[in-house]
């Protein structure tokens, strides 16, 4: 993961250098965790010298549905967000691979939580990034015992600040027990997803995951990977509830998530998935996944927005 922090954010309005981009300490999201995010990536193209952004409007949907879960009244589209971020992005000039975040969030200073009759706003910022966890060949993974944000909560179809507390758990908890990350079952002790990433398995040839009404986040990843999965590995996907135990006799399993990709899972709570190390549908896919996040695959160019001025492929004579 990189150190390097943002030079710029776009802040109330306008891009302006990033430590000028500052609230209270009495700011309501900070003190009660009412807000939205979402997280993207940008990848950069060598060969072509291009920043591409994966499934902006995707994003900037599901970031606006996240806010209005929250009665947020915001005065932005995807495509208004998209011009912002591209500002942002071309002033960076950045040349990396790049993560991307915008945070809508209360701006009023008061005691007081709820969520009607406040002032609104959003912030953005990117900053160069790497890998999410340390080996995404092989993530030693546990059961959590937490359990995951119910929708009756806290709704985990949105990406709401206050509920990555649950996120903190279980990611903490997995970690000081040993393991790369875990994963969490909802109230009904189904398998929902990892910590920030969500679940996929393979058994006896078909690809299952979990059904978003598992309190899961309407992922982008997810979406991506079950049309990868159908239309360019030829495998049949189930979206139902999985038991823990499912998961034990998988012969292979992954998580994926914009900023973990996708990692193969090789051992939960010890017990090793398939042969414990990475399969081959899940070695399949990760080639086919940093193929179409590049730019490198023709057929989902229409995933991969250029964020610098296209360069011409005909010279005028
Ligand atoms: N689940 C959770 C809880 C997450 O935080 C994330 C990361 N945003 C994901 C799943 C993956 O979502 P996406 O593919 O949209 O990045």
């Amino acid at each position: 993961m990189s150190r390097q922090l943002p030079t710029y954010a776009y802040f109330e309005g306008d891009i302006v250098p990033f430590e000028q981009a500052t609230v209270s300490v009495m700011n309501h999201t900070l003190n009660y965790g009412t807000g939205a995010f979402g997280g993207i990536r940008g990848y950069w193209n060598e060969d072509e010298e291009q920043l591409f952004v994966f499934r902006p409007l995707e994003h900037f949907t599901r970031f606006l549905n996240s806010a209005k879960l929250l009665s947020f009244e915001l005065d932005y589209t995807p495509e208004s967000l998209w011009k912002i971020l591209l500002e942002l992005l071309r002033k960076e000039e950045w040349k990396t691979n790049v993560y991307i975040r915008p945070l809508a969030y209360v701006k009023n200073s008061l005691i007081g939580v709820r969520l009607h009759d406040l002032e609104y706003g959003v912030t953005m910022f990117s900053l160069p990034f790497g890998s999410y966890v340390d080996d995404e060949t092989g993530c030693s993974v546990t059961i959590s015992s937490w359990r995951r944000v119910d929708d009756n909560s806290i709704p985990a179809r949105g990406k709401l600040t206050g509920s990555y507390v649950n996120s903190a758990f279980i990611k903490t908890d997995a970690q000081r027990a040993g393991f790369t990350e875990a994963l969490v079952l909802n109230q009904d002790g189904h398998i929902a997803e990892g910590s920030a990433e969500n679940f996929f398995m393979v058994r006896n040839g078909i690809v299952y995951t979990p059904p978003i009404t598992a309190n899961i986040l309407e992922a982008i990843t997810r979406r991506t990977v079950i049309d990868l999965m159908r239309d360019e590995i030829g495998l049949q996907v189930e979206e139902r509830n999985i038991d823990r135990s499912e998961v034990y006799l998988a012969d292979e399993a992954f998580f994926c998530g914009t900023g973990v990709q996708i990692a193969a899972i090789t051992s939960v709570d010890h017990r090793p998935i398939g042969t414990g190390e990475m399969g081959p549908v899940v070695s399949e896919l990760r080639d086919l996944y940093f193929g179409v996040v590049t730019g490198h695959n023709p057929k989902y160019r229409h995933w991969n927005v250029p964020v610098y001025e296209e360069i011409p492929t005909t010279t005028r004579s």
